[in-house]
């Protein structure tokens, strides 16, 4: 692999500027359209987040009493920054991700829209109040922030995701430590650059990198008090398991195989186009894609091939920086071997690949991580390449005969967080939201990501902890309940009268 001579090295960002930390460890990240290294980021240590912990322990006390408000403002001038910024952190992300320029700033623009709900944290901040719970007594409670709180983040979305996670514990009055996906960690960076443009004060937003040692860092430290995770599932159950250990507070969403079934009466012409780009956007590297299609029935099974087909063989596949490319290249060349190895596997286990993308070259850009959308028809429960995530540009049929054998697949697979039908059928529709055994459900709606004021999450190995990403399950993760019980005695003496004997009793409001 060719190194270029003046290789940028990507700092991290403690304290309220760039650390470029003299490490002993870093790793290499690629331009996947050309397949060279580009830059370096070091793989920091326990000392780096150390730094970054007594930053935010110096700066957060003063944070959270700044009231609301004006943490919101910080917010809404964020958002124009990145607004203002938004063709140069596209190609950033693009350049470092593989995706297409145009998808990329989807990523960001997903992440603003977090931005946007944590700037009416004065609202949702609102405790709750009852007047006169007992003779002269009044309760009511009070959200107050965790402290600091650390995510860490996978590489798919590098701007949304610190940002589902970010915007919502600061304008809660948290200080944030980031643990970005070594292999797009730039986007990261100049995000922190831009919150203190915004006027956030330093030590509120940092960045530090790193693998699986910073990561453990993060997890054994004990000014850490909560740590959201999104990335995969053996390791979002490893993050979950040894944060709770240490009485931390964890949120961690894992891999994902998401299902869309195709009832007959579909209309097949709108599901054939939400089905490419759900299965193929971003090259398939998004938890939320639709990598497996269910058609209903047999005739179905075959007419919506006879569509898929061509759809499948007219796709685009380009350089990020191509306008009129479907999707990119994938993030590294082991990914690309991965993905390839998976196609393999599907054929050993005798399904039936119609659409090869192996080997797929493109043009001047022949060392890029590219490879070409692919569909497999008859493939079953009992596969492993069924059964486990492949995370890339590769469509899988499974035909059920009936509804009820459609709804039982995405409900009994390992993974349950996204799933969608595709219907003119209003009950069935119904019948399937309720029942599905999946976190997040589509109605004629590929990408079901639920906006910025509901919540995102996934069931079963998608999805450890209980309280989702973003709108008020993200307040509720990031703060802790405090609740107030208090009686005011009138000049005279006793408000309530309660005599020494009472006072043995354990207290009720009778
Ligand atoms: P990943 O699990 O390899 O990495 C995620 C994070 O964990 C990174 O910051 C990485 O540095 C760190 N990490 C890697 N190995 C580790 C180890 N051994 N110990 C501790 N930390 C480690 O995931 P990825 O490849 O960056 O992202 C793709 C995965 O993320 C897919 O499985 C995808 O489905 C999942 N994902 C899930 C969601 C969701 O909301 N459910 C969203 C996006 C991506």
């Amino acid at each position: 692999m060719t190194v270029e001579a003046e290789t940028r090295n990507i700092p991290h960002f403690i304290g309220g500027r760039a650390v470029t930390a003299v490490a002993s460890r870093t790793s290499d990240v690629f331009d996947p359209n050309s397949g060279r290294v580009q830059a370096r980021v070091a793989l920091g240590t326990a000392s780096e987040l150390q730094q970054a912990v007594d930053a935010a322990q110096a700066a957060q006390p003063a944070w959270a009493a700044v009231n609301p408000q004006r943490r919101a403002r910080v917010m809404f001038e964020f958002k124009r920054l990145v607004e203002r910024d938004m063709d140069d952190l596209a190609r950033l992300l693009a350049s470092e991700h593989g995706k297409v320029v145009a998808d990329a700033k989807g990523d960001i623009q997903r992440g603003l829209d977090v931005v946007e709900f944590a700037c009416g944290i004065p609202h949702v901040l609102k405790g709750e109040y009852t007047q006169g719970a007992g003779p002269g007594i009044d309760v009511y409670s009070m959200r107050q922030p965790i402290g600091i709180g650390a995510g860490i983040t996978p590489f798919n979305f590098p701007a949304m995701i610190p940002l589902w996670m970010s915007a919502v514990a600061m304008a809660c009055g948290n200080a944030f430590i980031l643990k970005p996906s070594e292999r797009d960690p730039s986007v990261p960076v100049r995000l922190a650059e831009l919150f203190m443009e915004a006027g956030l004060p330093a030590g509120i937003f940092q960045v530090v990198h790193g693998d699986k040692e910073m990561v453990d860092a993060i997890l054994d430290h004990p000014a850490i008090s909560a740590v959201s995770f999104v990335g995969s599932s053996d390791i979002a159950h490893y993050v979950y398991r040894r944060g709770v250990d240490n009485g931390k507070r964890v949120q961690a969403m894992g891999g994902a195989k998401n299902h869309g079934i195709v009832m007959p009466d579909a209309d097949l012409d709108q599901t054939v186009a939400d089905l490419c780009g759900a299965a193929f956007g971003s090259a398939g590297e998004r938890c939320m894609a639709l990598p497996v299609v269910v058609p209903v029935g047999q005739d179905t099974a075959e007419r919506l091939k006879a569509k898929l087909v061509p759809a499948i063989e007219a796709l685009r596949v380009g350089v990020s920086t191509d306008a009129e490319a479907h999707y990119g290249p994938v993030v590294t060349a082991q990914h690309k071997a991965r993905i390839e190895q998976w196609i393999q596997t599907g054929v050993d286990e005798g399904a039936e690949l119609v659409v090869d993308g192996r080997g797929f070259s493109l043009q001047g850009h022949e060392d890029g991580f590219f490879v070409g959308p692919t569909l497999f028809d008859h493939v079953t429960p009992d596969m492993s390449a069924y059964r486990e995530e492949i995370f890339g540009p590769v469509l899988q049929m499974v035909r059920a005969d009936s509804f009820e054998g459609a709804l039982a697949l995405p409900s009994q697979h390992q993974y349950g967080n996204g799933v969608a039908i595709f219907t003119r059928n209003g009950h069935a529709a119904r019948e399937f939201a309720a029942r599905v055994n999946v976190g997040m459900v589509g109605i004629n709606v590929p990408i079901p990501v639920p906006v910025a004021y509901h919540s995102f999450g996934g069931w079963k190995r998608s999805g450890f902890g209980d309280h989702n990403q973003h709108g008020e399950e993200g307040v509720r993760f990031w703060t802790k309940v405090k609740t107030v019980t208090q009686r005011w005695p009138n000049a005279s003496g006793a408000a309530s009268g309660s005599s020494l004997s009472d006072a043995f009793m354990i207290p009720t409001m009778k």
